[in-house]
């Protein structure tokens, strides 16, 4: 291990934070395994630090300044409360069986931070190893819940429990991408992203602290809007119809989204990021269903044309409300099945995590747009030229489908079909990279932290795209990123802009929808667009 903070300094009093990283810590970025291209990133601005007790030189959390010991106590007080919560089944009912797992079986050796984007790319810094926050919870843990003692300080050591501990702690949980990677890695099966996703629910539903960007305007707005972009259902009725028109001139064909159709096969939920940032994207979606004569339909319920749902990063409560949302719009409608358009915590969200939550008539079938996408693609339905797709493509995993889901072949199966020139990244599939932007990350763009998940998150996908573009980086040959999750589109699109690749490499980026659309031979060519966006 290398010197660095230990576990007691979380605990002191000073408003210098934990760690600064210059630039020369970080993991270097390459191109052609030899030119270092450190100078393209900016370095993290040490900044004003609104929080007292600082960790590092980016902040996402509001924390509260207690100015008296007595208002520390309490808020010490409220987190040891939330401790217990989620150790007990009638609290945490969900999560703390694997949790429980990863409190009580840690050999301690370290093979999860060779797996962590995070630790790497910071070039080995202790506050970010996956299980620095995990023995930090494991300590309180054995001592008070599990009731401590001398024998138990021994055996498991401790931690002084006081509030520029907390505060620091509420911070680190969100330097995790929530990606698994580690767990996977992992001999016995503990969960180190499973320990920063606790840790969040603690602070938001104990404590009421979380990012604003998912909470305030994330599942508050969802639930009083219909979307966390703030667009009510008028609005987004609106804006699909003029994407329709916009759509139907640049394919040739016509372009319509059905909305609110009773008994439909399909109700397609966007992430409605979509609709505001990527338009193209739910256009491509009506001009493939149109052309294959699928049976689908929007629904214009509230939060029924979103699929977003944050709570899966940081609060149980709020994202059960936001998956019955969902349930309740597929039900009045009685369609045959609900499909997750681009975006991966969505499917988790729904897919997966929501199946301990929607029994009765509101467990509707629920499925990837990626099968569904695979099927049209494979049955021959749409004519298609794999000829207008010639130019290097590579594909990003996004994690909640892939590593978190098992969704591996259907893309890959579509863009052997229609990308001549699809080429992997190194590692693919289930041990792929997370873009940086998980869990919540490519949405967070207050203090420093855009430049954090530039330089440190997403750092080492940022070299993956350099390395498998190696052989074309010259900015005359274009190249195609294909993310299929509007976050990690999200997160790639800062990365290429930050680190000026686009500029210099022309390397864009975009989803997959949007290249079967542009390779649909009664399509006008040139759906893609060589343009930055
Ligand atoms: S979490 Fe697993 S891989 Fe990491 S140190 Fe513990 S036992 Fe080893
Ligand atoms: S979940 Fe991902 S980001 Fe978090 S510690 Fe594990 S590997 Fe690192």
């Amino acid at each position: 291990m290398k010197d660095g903070p230990g576990f007691s300094d979380m605990s002191r009093r000073s408003s210098e934070p934990l760690l600064r990283l210059d630039d020369t810590q970080l993991s270097p970025l390459l191109i052609d395994g030899a030119t270092a291209r450190r100078g393209a990133a900016k370095p993290l601005l040490p900044q004003a630090q609104a929080n007292q007790y600082p960790l590092d030189d980016s902040r996402v959390l509001a924390l509260p300044t207690p100015q008296t010991p007595e208002e520390e106590e309490i808020l010490v007080r409220s987190f040891l409360s939330g401790l217990e919560k989620l150790f007990s089944r009638e609290n945490n009912w969900t999560f703390l069986q694997p949790l429980l797992l990863t409190m009580e079986h840690c050999a301690r050796c370290q093979t999860c931070s060779d797996a962590c984007h995070i630790f790497e790319a910071s070039g080995g810094a202790e506050i970010y190893r996956p299980t620095y926050r995990s023995e930090i919870l494991r300590r309180l843990y054995f001592e008070h819940v599990k009731g401590g003692g001398l024998l138990s300080r021994w055996q498991h050591g401790s931690v002084d429990l006081n509030w520029p501990m907390v505060a620091r702690l509420a911070e680190l949980a969100y330097r995790c991408n929530l990606c698994r990677r580690c767990a996977q890695a992992c001999p016995i099966g503990v969960d180190n992203g499973l320990v920063a996703h606790e840790i969040r629910k603690l602070f938001s539903q104990e404590m009421g602290i979380a990012p604003k960007e998912l909470h305030a305007s994330g599942s508050m707005l969802q639930l009083k809007a219909g979307s966390s972009t703030g667009m009510p259902p008028a609005v987004v009725k609106d804006n699909v119809q003029f994407i329709d028109e916009e759509m139907a001139e640049k394919a040739g064909l016509p372009v319509e989204t059905p909305w609110d159709v009773e008994g439909a096969d399909i109700l397609l939920v966007h992430n409605a990021g979509e609709i505001l940032a990527w338009p193209e994207n739910p256009g491509a979606f009506g001009i493939i269903l149109n052309q294959a004569g699928v049976s689908w339909t929007m629904s214009s319920d509230l939060a029924g044309y979103d699929s977003v749902n944050y709570g899966l990063w940081y609060d149980d409560a709020q994202f059960a409300r936001v998956a019955v949302r969902h349930a309740e719009a597929a039900r009045k409608l009685k369609v045959k099945k609900i499909v997750i358009g681009e975006c991966g915590h969505a499917h988790k969200s729904l897919l997966v995590i929501a199946d301990r939550l929607l029994t009765g008539d509101l467990n509707i079938p629920r499925e990837s747009f990626l099968t569904v996408l695979r099927d049209i693609v494979a049955s021959g339905r749409l004519e298609l030229d794999p000829s207008r797709n010639a130019f290097p493509v590579t594909l990003h995993d996004p994690c909640n489908m892939v590593r978190l889901m098992g969704i591996v072949e259907p893309q890959r199966e579509i863009l052997r079909a229609i990308c001549p020139q699809f080429r992997e990244m190194h590692p693919h599939g289930v041990d792929n990279y997370c873009c940086g932007g998980g869990s919540g990350f490519a949405i967070m763009s207050g203090n420093t932290f855009p430049d954090w998940r530039s330089q440190i998150s997403g750092r080492k996908k940022l070299q993956q795209i350099l390395d498998v573009f190696s052989d074309c980086l010259d900015p005359a040959q274009p190249k195609y990123v294909c993310a299929p999750c509007s976050n990690c589109k999200g997160q790639i699109r800062d990365l290429l802009a930050y680190h000026d690749v686009w500029k210099a490499n022309r390397i864009q980026y975009g989803g997959l929808v949007e290249l079967v659309v542009n390779a649909m031979a009664d399509v006008k060519p040139g759906f893609i667009e060589w343009e930055w966006h």
